[in-house]
């Protein structure tokens, strides 16, 4: 019997607040699921009840049972936990819903509840609190790992390791999130530490930063190499704040909102003199916009995190209302587009990359039906909940278009999750980031100058 069932059986609810099961600090508010009229509209947008066809797994089941818990009417127990962390705070739901209802917000919230209820114990709490407080956290110590990883692919390790099939002894998801690694380089981090500015190619237009991120700057500095040139291309002065960290999605997600905080506030002191912070991962740009539900109960910090929050933009956004130069250089291929759900859901940029995209000479834009569905990666879904996240990537995958050559995105989870796909379902597409696309464009018309 699922837990809604459980509920339905009870006799008259009891809506006092004083038997709330709710008793831990950062509570979820009660305003975000007081627009719920019970209506369904969301349920057709919320893969994990596509995939389950049950209502404890929709976003309007998950609200009822967020809600029924302040009410006292549901434990906050075990039972309660398997719905609310199945969900993938892929943010369609409020997309689709009439009433804008937050539900990946009172997800993160509720869960933020449910760890200090229910801490996670042996191995997997030993193993999350290792990355989720002991690395992520410690750029220096994200530094060694990449270092690790480029130690592995280089000193012949990986092709011992692929070869001996001693990769065997470890889980599915992580064989095939080893068999899709990038290559491995130097963080720009690290690359630009001693540089003050990264001076604008010719004029100077305007100054912004960068947030470098943890998974982008390790496995993909070539993208954030590659949003430099774009950026210094277009007239920005690009400055790298060498006190910023982790955004704390990963720990909002997890539940752990006292990590999250804390890092929040090492960010907003790292960016304090900037105007514009520009940010190449989806996941991490919605986190630094959401700062502001973070400090919902302190006023003070709530101020900072709303000016901060303003300044914080996509790079796709960026480019296209700055006016950027449209590339010369012809990339010809055929590609199509996947929304990752905290751009187009969580920041609701859908149209900017797409036209960046457009406006390179030789691309070929393919559609991709429902284009905005997650792909399962979610941050460490994936890991986390292994089954579901495949199911919802085999469904993404079916809308590939067979005949595209590339598929675009903004987000480095969801590059990782999509490679993934690509290989586990014999597809030869390169997944790529639209920013690299512009860079690759504009260098082949540089190289097309250099040759007239
Ligand atoms: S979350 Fe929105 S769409 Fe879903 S049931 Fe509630 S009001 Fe309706
Ligand atoms: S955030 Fe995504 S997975 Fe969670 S309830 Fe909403 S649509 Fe479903």
């Amino acid at each position: 019997m699922s837990l809604l069932q459980a509920d339905a059986n009870k006799t008259a609810p009891c809506t006092s607040n004083s038997l709330s099961n709710y008793i831990y600090n950062d509570p979820p508010d009660p305003g975000k699921w007081a627009d719920c009229v019970h209506c369904g509209m969301c349920l057709e947008s919320c893969p994990t009840y596509e995939i389950t066809g049950q209502e404890q797994h929709s976003p309007r089941g998950r609200v009822y049972l967020m809600k029924s818990v302040a009410e006292g009417r549901v434990k906050l127990n075990e039972q309660f936990m398997d719905p609310i962390f199945a969900c993938l705070d892929c943010r369609a739901c409020t997309t689709a819903c009439p009433a804008n209802v937050d539900v990946g917000g009172l997800i993160e919230e509720t869960r933020g509840q449910i760890r200090q209820a229910i801490p996670l114990k042996g191995v997997k709490g030993a193993v999350g609190k290792l990355f989720l407080k002991g690395i992520f956290p410690h750029p220096n110590r994200l530094n060694t790992i990449g270092s690790l990883l480029k130690f592995y692919q280089r000193s012949g390790l990986q092709t011992v390791v692929r070869k001996t099939g001693m990769m065997k002894i470890m889980p599915e998801h992580l064989i095939e999130m080893e068999a899709v690694m990038p290559e491995i380089k130097q963080t720009v981090r690290k690359k630009y530490r001693n540089e003050k500015v990264i001076k604008a190619k010719n004029e100077t237009k305007r100054e912004v930063s960068l947030l470098t991120g943890c998974v982008m700057d390790v496995m993909f500095s070539d993208i954030n190499d590659a949003t430099i040139n774009v950026l210094t291309r277009n007239g920005n002065d690009v400055t790298i704040p060498q006190k910023q960290t982790c955004c704390g999605a990963l720990h909002v997600h997890a539940g752990d909102r006292e990590t999250g905080k804390k890092l929040a506030m090492q960010n907003i002191e790292a960016f304090s003199d900037s105007e514009k912070i520009i940010v190449n991962a989806a996941g991490c740009g919605c986190m630094l916009k959401e700062y502001p539900e973070l400090f919902r109960e302190d006023p003070v910090m709530h101020d900072k995190a709303v000016e901060f929050a303003n300044k914080v933009e996509d790079i796709s956004k960026h480019l296209y209302d700055t006016g950027y130069e449209e590339p010369k250089g012809e990339i010809k291929t055929r590609i199509t587009y996947h929304d990752a759900c905290h751009l187009a859901h969580g920041q609701g940029v859908r149209k900017e990359p797409r036209e960046l995209l457009l406006k390179i000479p030789g691309v070929e834009m393919v559609h991709m039906p429902n284009a905005d569905r997650c792909c399962g990666s979610a941050g460490v879904y994936n890991i986390t909940n292994p089954e579901m996240a495949s199911a919802v990537l085999e469904s993404k995958m079916q809308n590939v278009p067979e005949d595209v050559e590339m598929i675009s995105m903004g987000n480095p989870g969801c590059m990782l999750q999509m490679a993934i796909g690509v290989q586990k379902y014999g597809r030869s597409q390169k997944v790529v980031h639209t920013v690299q696309l512009l860079d690759w464009a504009y260098k082949k018309e540089d190289e097309q100058k250099e040759d007239q």
